[in-house]
């Protein structure tokens, strides 16, 4: 058996495993980049924790996904969003300490080739990704080709505006998607209705703190002050995916990321509003797709 290992560097952590030939998720270990991190410790973290896992499975190649803008022919993360990196060479330090290929690539486009070989885009020629976390990312493939773009950014799904009267986005627009419907957003919304409803079961559940699921959990136990929150979240999502749907007419997308977990609960929000035939599902991968992709970087399936 053949054996790469995946990095996948997120807004709040980094995920790294070894993946088999079948696309096995194996010994996945994970960090947390930290506010205080630095470019340094980020690139010594990775390291640090691939080791073992160079060890153990001697990979014929290393593959890193990374939010931001990537310069994927030289190994350097440019920019990278709310994380440290400026000009860091990543996939070279990397690949100067274990003497093994390394790849890199932006963290949508990895979800994606992840999603296209091993989830639930599988076998679609025209697909779009969605990734709702920390941010919003995503990636398009039309034709069975991821689009990059002439300078490797396209698929900044989360970048397109919804209200320009909106506040100021981290790109410089005003009001863009992300705002809106990313987990970040939804634990805005969560925290605005607990402000508003007090004795709400919804501010009950947020005694110990809130997340993305907690306007999930309080709708499941009835609340009608989180169902109305989750219902202007789903129709907001679903402008999003309309837009998507009108520009790129895929025969799927798929909806990754931390909120993704939330399944039919989520799926159920955004079907009223969606306005042509396409389907829309959740990643089937448990959150590894972009691990997945990562390792896949350099083969065929990243083209
Ligand atoms: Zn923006």
């Amino acid at each position: 058996m053949k054996y790469r290992i995946g990095i996948d560097i997120g807004g709040t952590s980094v995920k790294l495993a070894a993946i088999d030939e079948e696309y096995n998720v194996l010994d996945k270990l994970r960090f947390p980049t930290g506010e205080d991190c630095t470019s340094e410790s980020i690139v010594r973290g990775i390291i640090e924790h691939c080791r073992p896992l160079v060890e153990k499975y001697s990979p014929e190649a290393i593959g890193i996904g990374s939010a931001g803008r990537i310069d994927s022919v030289n190994g350097i993360v440019i920019t990278a969003g709310n994380l440290p990196f400026r000009n860091e060479p990543v996939a070279v330090k990397v690949s100067e300490a274990f003497g093994i290929p390394t790849f890199i690539d932006n963290d949508g486009s990895c979800a994606l080739v992840g999603e296209k070989t091993a989830g639930a885009c599988k076998g679609y020629r025209d697909s779009v990704i969605v990734t709702i976390g920390t941010g919003i990312g995503g990636a398009i493939l039309i034709d069975d080709r991821v689009v990059r773009g002439h300078n490797n950014r396209a698929g900044e799904l989360g970048h397109f505006v919804i209200d320009r009267n909106g506040p100021e986005c981290e790109c410089g627009l005003h009001g863009c998607f992300e705002q809106y419907a990313s987990a970040t957003a939804l634990i805005e919304q969560t925290e605005a209705a607990v402000r508003k409803a007090p004795d709400s079961i919804l501010a009950r559940l947020s005694e110990n703190g809130i997340n993305g699921k907690t306007a999930f959990d309080a709708k499941a136990q009835g609340c009608p002050v989180a169902s109305a929150l989750l219902d202007e979240y789903g129709r907001i999502l679903s402008d999003g995916l309309n837009s998507l749907i009108h520009i790129f007419q895929p025969q799927i997308i798929v909806i990754s990321g931390g909120v993704s977990r939330q399944g039919e609960s989520l799926l159920e929000l955004i079907r009223p509003y969606l306005v042509q035939e396409c389907r829309v599902v959740t990643s089937s991968l448990l959150g590894d797709g972009g691990i997945i992709g990562a390792a896949l970087l350099g083969t065929e399936h990243a083209r």
